[in-house]
């Protein structure tokens, strides 16, 4: 690709690497746009077992994943 098509990409800013924010970068993944995924945190937490955390049946480690570990699978 040379930089005059390189140039013409069009730049995706995804804010939230939330469920919405991932699965939005989930779908774009093939298109012929340039990412890029913001977050305040450099993790994501699966919230739906957020209760396992607090009743001790799970440790943190079990329900976060780094953003960028996820990104680049
Ligand atoms: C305890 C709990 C249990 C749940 N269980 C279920 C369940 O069993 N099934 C189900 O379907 N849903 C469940 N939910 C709801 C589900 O987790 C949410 O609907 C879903 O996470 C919403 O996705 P989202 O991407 O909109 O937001 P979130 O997943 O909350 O993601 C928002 C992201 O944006 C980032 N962010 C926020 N503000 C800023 C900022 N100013 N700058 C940069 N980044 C920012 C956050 O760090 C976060 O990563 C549960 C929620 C909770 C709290």
């Amino acid at each position: 690709m040379n930089d005059l098509n390189e140039r013409q990409r069009h730049q995706v800013v995804v804010i939230g690497g939330g469920f919405g924010g991932l699965e939005t970068v989930r779908q774009l993944k093939k298109a012929e746009v340039d990412i890029t995924l913001i977050d305040r945190r450099n993790f994501h937490t699966f919230q739906a077992l957020l209760h396992q955390l607090a009743k001790g049946g799970l440790t943190p480690a079990n329900i976060v994943a780094r953003l960028y570990s996820i990104w680049s699978r």
